[in-house]
């Protein structure tokens, strides 16, 4: 370490790796390093470029507090819009010039009191580790019986093959969560034909998504005040409505879940298409899915919602187990994305020789998400059970980038030369979380992304600005701490 500025290595420049490394640059602390394995920054945003990707949070909450955007088109932005969004802040705050693109980091090792890292060119050591490699990065793809036999082109939702035309093609979608929906309402009416295959019905929110005028833009540029009141807003809105509803029984979950029974009964009028749609679970059991569009759609003649189970894929398209053939030109897996994969596959060593993997060999645990007994100087952004269901994830980062920054300012006035959290810290922790899932939504009987092996949550199980509370208030006390 140099003149009281620990070196820190940012794997990772999504939207999570990016504000770590801006609190940095603000703190003073110029020396960090971003590691990105792609060649662009943004993540999922850079990743996930399907017709109608849109943020399902309001636009002016899914920003940076520091960064307002008056430029957002939508309540809700587009994906594209949220890509350029990061690309934007990043190079205008000087980050650009700080991230390793194109490496990727296979390893971590705490030795010696620091963390090497292993790139292709080689180990390099750090005085500090975070971790942002975000949420849902790793696409699942299904175990369908056929399915590389398919004889048009095949991707995952993540993936998007741009070179491949669809207003001509018949095309056929796996998977009706949120991914699944946005896209069913963008390709309908748009495409040859659409047949979308859905395993589960899900409940949909409906979510109106108006676009800001030019007057509402040009305010909010000459008035920067406008952007704090609007993003507190939203903060509130969100905060009080999406993240208090599926924790406990009250007035937000009864509201958001006769508002999604009424957008059904309403929008669908035709009663064997409602009995398809009709899911059997709880609305917000599964993540609940914001549309304003879907159900349009889906009424179309030229747009078939398949209810029974696959059975195989074959080349001319999918064969369900009544024996009908589905004959598609496209196939798309909306599947989804291995939720549990967390920093993986990168291997992470900490204390001892114990990898990440032994640690959470009963599932992944962390201390209020940002960090694991026996990996001191490392931290997560959006670590296990971070409050991620249905909330913008962007203020999530800011805490937990404050909450890490917090304790390198300490490293780098030489106060502090390692702290992890204590094992009974974290226990206890867990603990209390894992006591109060028997009253949130997502326990009440569906299959989710959400739960874990254990069949409880990996999420928050409180209001949101609780854990936000946690991570701006740091117990010194409840780490093992090794001084000079
Ligand atoms: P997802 O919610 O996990 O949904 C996957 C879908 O694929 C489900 O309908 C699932 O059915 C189906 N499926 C999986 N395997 C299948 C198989 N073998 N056969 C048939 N169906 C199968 O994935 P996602 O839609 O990509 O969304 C993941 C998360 O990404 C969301 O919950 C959200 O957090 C985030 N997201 C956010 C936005 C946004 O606007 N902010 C947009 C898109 C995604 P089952 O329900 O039966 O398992």
């Amino acid at each position: 370490m140099e003149s009281g500025k620990p070196t820190v290595a940012i794997i990772g420049a999504g939207m999570s790796g990016i504000c770590m490394a801006i609190k940095l640059k603000d703190a003073g602390i110029d020396t960090f390093t971003v590691f990105e394995k792609a060649d662009e920054v943004g993540g999922t945003w850079r990743d996930n470029t399907y017709p109608g990707l849109t943020c399902d949070i309001p636009s002016r909450y899914y920003s940076y507090s520091f960064r307002p955007n008056p430029e957002w088109s939508h309540l809700l932005p587009p994906g594209p819009e949220i890509q350029e969004y990061f690309r934007q802040v990043a190079t205008e705050r000087g980050v650009r010039s700080r991230i390793r693109f194109g490496t990727d980091v296979t390893a971590a090792t705490f030795r010696d009191g620091r963390w090497w890292l292993t790139t292709p060119a080689g180990e390099q050591a750090f005085d500090v580790l975070v971790t942002a490699t975000g949420v849902l990065r790793m696409p699942r793809y299904p175990d369908i019986p056929g399915l590389d036999s398919f004889a048009g082109p095949t991707f995952h939702s993540s993936r998007w093959d741009h070179s491949v035309s669809l207003p001509d093609k018949r095309i056929g979608v796996i998977g009706t969560g949120s991914t699944g929906v946005q896209l069913t309402a963008a390709l309908g009416g748009n495409v040859r034909l659409l047949k979308v295959f859905q395993r589960t019905a899900q409940w949909i929110y409906p979510m109106p998504n108006p676009r800001y005028k030019a007057i509402t833009r040009a305010a909010l540029r000459r008035v920067p005040l406008l952007n704090d009141v609007a993003f507190r807003f939203w903060e509130t809105f969100v905060r009080q409505f999406y993240g208090r509803a599926p924790i406990r029984p009250g007035w937000q979950r009864s509201l958001a879940q006769a508002m999604c029974r009424w957008n059904l009964r309403l929008s669908v009028r035709d009663p064997e298409l409602r009995r398809k749609l009709t899911p059997k679970d709880q609305p917000m059991c599964k993540r609940m899915v914001f549309a304003s569009t879907f159900y349009r759609a889906v009424k179309r003649a030229d747009v078939d919602v398949v209810t029974e189970g696959i059975d195989h894929v074959e080349p001319r398209g999918v064969v369900t187990t009544d024996g009908t053939l589905h004959e598609l030109d496209l196939l798309v897996l909306a599947t989804g994305f291995d939720a549990r994969a967390y920093v993986r596959p990168m291997n992470i060593v900490g204390e001892h020789g114990r990898t990440l993997d032994e640690a959470w060999a009963d599932g992944p645990a962390a201390y209020r998400s940002v960090a694991v007994p026996g990996f001191p100087n490392m931290f997560m952004m959006m670590g296990p059970h971070s409050p991620i269901g249905n909330q913008s994830l962007v203020p999530i980062a800011e805490s937990q980038a404050e909450y890490a920054l917090w304790w390198i300012k300490r490293i780098g006035e030489g106060v502090v030369v390692a702290a992890a959290p204590t094992e009974a810290a974290t226990k206890q922790y867990n603990e209390d979380m894992k006591a109060s899932m028997p009253q949130t939504i997502w326990v009440s009987g569906c299959s989710s992304w959400y739960l874990g092996r254990d069949g409880l949550p990996e999420l928050f199980p409180w209001p949101p600005e609780r854990h936000q509370e946690l991570l701006a208030s740091p117990e010194a006390d409840d780490f093992d701490v090794r001084t000079a």
